[in-house]
């Protein structure tokens, strides 16, 4: 069955979120004068990264309201009791600086071209809230290149839960054998994905020497090898399913 939809993961996808986290809380550490020296801002990127895995983990699983999550974060990343009014405030002062370093990276809109120009649709498919990504994806200027942006917060069921794929491929009145799915997470997107009857491609930005496990997965270390990859021949579900773009000569380039 030829591929007709390419379904995107947002998060270290299409959106740089650990960049912008990263510098957000740096800025946002600052600006509460607190000094850290390299290593001590080393730390606590890392911690609030920690704390944020932790939580969102819980959110994702509908333990925590994205509101509740956030405070749970900030109680964690300072390691003290705070009032839900204290915490929200912080976030808050964070969120202003985490969003001044909202982007999306450098080759996510010559990738949305080229799938809308090889005549594929376009949707999304996220383990978060709608609301706060309809709102990221206005902002970084996306939000009309997709048809569908399908969360897991509304699904009440998140990836890797093969229901999720289901779920978004029904609200593109496609089959799973129809759609692409591309994530940053080989597991939790790739492999879910294939295991759900989709097309299933792990986006490895930095480029990871790939073990047992994760070469079982189809992967690409950038999106100008996304097209390729799902024409390729053998690609899972997608043997001969899409022609390369114009002039492309890179068939196969599907790294296993
Ligand atoms: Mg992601």
């Amino acid at each position: 069955m030829p591929i007709r939809a390419v379904l995107w993961d947002i998060d270290d996808t299409l959106f740089d979120y650990s960049g912008a986290e990263r510098a957000g809380v740096l800025r946002h550490l600052a600006a509460e004068g607190i000094v850290l020296t390299e290593p001590e801002a080393g730390d606590a990127v890392r911690r609030w990264h920690e704390v944020m895995c932790l939580h969102y983990a819980r959110f994702v699983q509908g333990e925590l309201t994205l509101g509740e999550h956030r405070r749970e974060r900030v109680r964690g990343f300072l390691g003290r009791v705070l009032t839900d009014q204290e915490a929200d405030g912080w976030y808050g002062r964070y969120r202003e600086h985490f969003q001044d370093e909202w982007r999306i990276f450098p080759d996510v809109l010559p990738a949305l071209d080229a799938v809308e120009t090889a005549g594929l649709r376009q949707g999304l498919l996220s383990n978060s809230a709608a609301g706060f990504q309809d709102h990221k994806l206005r902002r970084l200027g996306i939000r009309d290149r997709f048809e569908v942006l399908v969360c897991s917060d509304d699904l009440g069921c998140a990836k890797p839960d093969p229901d999720a794929f289901h779920a978004a491929c029904m609200a593109m009145n496609l089959e799973p054998e129809e759609v692409a799915y591309v994530g940053d997470r080989w597991d939790t997107d790739a492999r879910a994905a294939a295991d759900a009857g989709l097309t299933g491609v792990w986006l490895d930005r930095s480029g990871t020497v790939p073990t047992e496990e994760t070469a079982a997965v189809a992967r690409i270390t950038g999106l100008a090898e996304l097209l390729p990859a799902i024409a390729a021949p053998g690609a899972p579900s997608a043997a001969g399913a899409l022609p390369g773009p114009p002039g492309d000569t890179r068939a196969g380039t599907l790294q296993r």
